[in-house]
């Protein structure tokens, strides 16, 4: 049995991202991918002195007198005029500034009639104009590599011009289901029989966080079902997920299977919920694809499978993309309510965090049970309670990962 610690180093050490393809930023998604190299502005944004405000170009040292207005310029156009003592221009927010022109008054501080330009106060060189490199700096580093791909970080490819980006390949993450008794959700029920809730959880898990989800359908409790099923995810995923027969039942195939394939690195965590968890690696024949399988046994009980993919394959996937930042917010937070520790391990409990009182407060979702999905509902974090006997209560700190959005202050379990 490994600490959860010793089993995300062992996860880490095997993990290098996969590899780097070029997408253009116009006609393929680059949402959420990451990056693989560092962006650097060419140009100076914006290019030219230009106004800030709608307003008028005028020289500020001609203070508070009245301006001959002698020209418009309005965005996009080149002015071939100057800006004489005494004159101003029409100009647009985003206009070039003419020659001459030192400061832009809002139109809202001005007067114009008949050509004639009164000023409503004086202004400083420089006020209300956008100087050039101002936003961007001609070389300056825009985006680093390992940056994931928001709206701000697409906006600013665009800006800068980078239709083609470098960024880390999307690994495809294979999903397999074990179990006699589970069955498609849309199957006909039977005595015993359990829809089968984890392979789906478990692909939306790992598109959200940023995989191609593979589904290789439910496996039998069979060896050479099981074996078939895993040889294929070799050919054809970079990672496997497998849920449920890791267990300590005679009907639990996983872990045999993967030590007779490939090298388990462990095989028991000291957890709660997911002791079972395995993580294994699968050489792959000479031709194929280089890196070896990451393959995890997750828990078959839906709670289970679904927190140990949070703590031990959420951050592996974000790894094998690159990103700079692959773990969730570590932060400190406030029981609202008293929590049970489990006596023996270190337990993720599913919690609520919102914003009270100037602090992050956390209440339970409830019953803590491995089968109890519902547990996960509405969870924004998971709760890092060490072992114990007593409970801890109201007001003691504890760490937890945040996993989602804030609640809403005083929200409590659905
Ligand atoms: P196991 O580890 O295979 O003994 O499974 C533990 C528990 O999880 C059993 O009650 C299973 O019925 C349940 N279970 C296994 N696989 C799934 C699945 N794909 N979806 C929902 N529950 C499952
Ligand atoms: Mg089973």
């Amino acid at each position: 049995m490994v600490s959860i610690d010793e089993a995300q180093r062992l996860i880490t050490e095997r993990i290098a991202p996969l590899g780097v393809e070029t997408i253009n930023i116009l006609r393929d998604g680059a949402d959420n991918r990451v990056l693989a190299e560092d962006v650097y502005g060419v140009e100076p944004l914006p290019n030219v002195p230009k106004a800030a405000v709608d307003g008028y170009a005028l020289r500020s040292a001609d203070g508070d007198a009245p301006r001959r207005v002698i020209a418009e310029v309005t965005a996009g156009a080149t002015p071939g005029l100057r800006v004489e003592p005494g004159t101003a221009v029409r100009i647009m927010t985003g206009a070039p500034i003419p020659e001459g022109a030192d400061a832009v008054i809002p139109v809202e501080h001005t007067d114009e009639r008949d050509s004639v330009l009164i000023v409503q106060h004086t202004l400083r060189a420089s006020e209300n104009i956008h100087t050039v490199g101002q936003d961007i700096a001609a070389g300056q580093l825009v985006l680093a590599r390992g940056t994931t791909l928001g709206a701000a970080e697409i906006g600013l490819l665009a800006t800068v011009g980078r239709v083609h980006a470098k960024v880390y390949r999307r690994p495809v993450v294979a999903v397999l289901a074990t179990g006699d008794e589970v069955y498609e959700p849309d199957g006909a029920i039977f005595p015993g029989g359990v829809r089968d809730s984890n392979r789906y959880a478990l692909m939306a898990a790992a598109r959200e966080a940023g995989c191609l989800a593979l589904s290789l359908g439910i496996a039998r409790d069979d060896m050479n079902v099981q074996r078939a099923a895993i040889l294929d995810a070799l050919d054809r995923a970079d990672v496997l997920l497998t849920s449920g027969g890791v267990s300590m039942g005679t009907r639990d195939l996983i872990k045999p299977l993967l030590a007779e394939l490939g090298t388990v690195h462990f095989g028991r965590i000291a957890f709660k919920p997911g002791k079972p968890t395995t993580f294994a690696t699968i050489e792959r024949p000479a031709s194929a694809r280089s890196s070896p399988l990451l393959a995890f046994g997750l828990p078959g009980y839906p709670v289970s499978s679904l927190v140990s993919f949070e703590v031990f394959v959420r951050p592996a996937l974000r790894r094998l993309q690159g990103d700079a930042r692959p773990d969730r917010p570590w932060v400190r937070v406030t029981l609202r309510e008293p929590i049970q520790p489990a006596p023996d391990r270190p337990e993720y409990q599913r919690a609520i965090v919102s914003w009270e009182d100037g602090r992050l407060a956390a209440r339970s979702t409830g019953r803590q049970g491995s089968s109890r999905l519902l547990s996960m509902l509405g969870a924004n974090a998971l709760l890092i309670v060490p072992p114990g006997t007593a409970p801890y209560a109201a007001g003691n700190e504890l760490d937890a990962l945040i996993t989602g959005p804030l609640a809403p202050p005083g929200m409590s379990a659905p």
